[in-house]
């Protein structure tokens, strides 16, 4: 898609695709509570960079009407606040209340690791490290946290965001949020340190990560050079241990068969008790660091942290931020992500041969929803069952709420 031609297609998209009706569902979560849209802070990115903050809507009409005229490149949620952030920005009270929490992973934090691509390139081969990463975080925030409404989405070029949207996390305070994202960083800055291997969320995530190894490893041949061998071996803090492991590299080529020469070491010298507290677990150090989630410590920090909206198009790639299925995050292609151009084709290619049809049988029209013409069908549906099941939540605490009155 040209440059230029990005804002016409921006132009349609927002008349004829972006699912209002579904966003502002979402984020009014439930009606109970007005605020909880009309205090939100959106921000908007317009054409030559003119970045807008403190944007709020009274109604889901004057929100559409508002980003059809306006057209942002980009848009941004923030958190909700005490008070209309478009009118009382500039108060003294003015504070923000509550927010998701987020969980922001990019490519680019796995450079150090991956070798198939760099930058903003992504590839179905470093995909893998983000399966990984989603099945791990999956796992804790659900198991350990217990939360429930979880919206994962593709963020447009080479990451994903995870929206926690239960009530208790939207809740929580700075610190405690601080606190959520220490427990699931692992890795600081890509580097390793001491992990405690015997805490059952290590051993999960480690497990995790030894599903998916061999494939990642043969993809990703991380004992190919010296350089990475080295890399690998400065995990290993015996030098005697070291030196063994190093014989065998020097035996084979290729990386699947020096992982299994290390894991064979290694495993030998566990069986013989010649393993001490420094080395017993480089193996899983290893897969630590190899594999585990790079996560942006920062986005998840902040209440006031904005982070681009789910629908949003990338500038740069066209490609809309779609929500995606966790469970099926092995089989999600972000090559294969619709930019917006081809979306707009498919509307086009649908309408003209449901005229022919239409025309030929002297039938009359069949009004479907434009987004149901195009392969962001499957996104929406994502997104709607994830509508769905926060409604059934809403409904549940209507029931507790009533039943708590019927109490007195
Ligand atoms: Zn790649």
């Amino acid at each position: 898609m040209a440059n230029d031609q990005f804002p016409d297609y921006l132009n349609v998209y927002y008349k004829r695709l972006f699912p209002y009706t579904q966003f502002h569902k979402w984020l009014s979560y439930g009606n109970g509570n007005p605020e909880n849209f009309t205090n939100r802070e959106f921000s908007f990115t317009l054409h030559e960079d003119i970045y807008i903050r403190f944007q709020s809507f009274n109604t889901l009409q004057e929100f559409e009407a508002e980003i059809q005229n306006r057209c942002p490149f980009k848009i941004d949620i923030g958190a909700v606040f005490n008070m209309s952030p478009k009118v009382c920005r500039n108060y003294p009270q003015f504070h923000a209340m509550e927010k998701e929490l987020v969980i922001d992973i990019d490519m680019t934090d796995y450079d150090t690791v991956r070798t198939c691509c760099s930058g903003a390139d992504v590839c179905q081969k470093c995909w893998r490290f983000m399966v990984i990463a989603v099945k791990i975080l999956e796992c804790s925030l659900r198991d350990d946290f217990g939360w429930n409404h979880l919206l994962w989405v593709f963020s447009g070029r080479r990451g994903i965001h995870c929206w926690i949207c239960d009530e208790s996390a939207r809740k929580l305070s700075p610190s405690e949020r601080g606190a959520v994202i220490d427990y699931l960083s692992v890795l600081t800055a890509g580097e390793s340190k001491r992990y405690n291997v015997n805490h059952p969320f290590i051993r999960r995530s480690i497990a995790i990560i030894n599903e998916e190894f061999d494939n990642l490893n043969l993809e990703q041949n991380f004992l190919e050079t010296s350089e990475q061998c080295n890399k690998i071996l400065s995990f290993i803090n015996d030098e005697k241990l070291k030196e063994q492991i190093n014989i065998q590299f020097s035996k084979y080529q290729n990386s699947p068969q020096r992982w299994e020469a290390l894991t064979l070491v290694i495993q030998n010298n566990h069986k013989r008790g010649l393993l001490n507290y420094k080395t017993k677990f480089c193996v899983e150090d290893i897969l630590l660091y190899l594999a585990y989630p790079r996560l942006d410590v920062n986005v998840t920090k902040g209440l006031n942290h904005l982070l681009k909206s789910p629908f949003c198009v990338h500038p740069k790639t066209g490609k809309v931020c779609i929500p995606i299925n966790p469970k099926v995050i092995d089989k999600f292609n972000p090559n294969a992500v619709p930019t917006i151009n081809v979306l707009i084709d498919e509307i086009n290619d649908y309408d003209k041969k449901q005229k022919e049809i239409v025309n030929d049988a002297n039938m009359s029209i069949n009004r479907l929803k434009d987004y149901k013409k195009t392969s962001m069908l499957k996104s929406i549906s994502i997104f709607e069952e994830f509508l769905r099941n926060l409604e059934n939540s809403w409904k549940g605490n209507k029931i507790k709420i009533s039943d708590a009155k019927m109490d007195f």
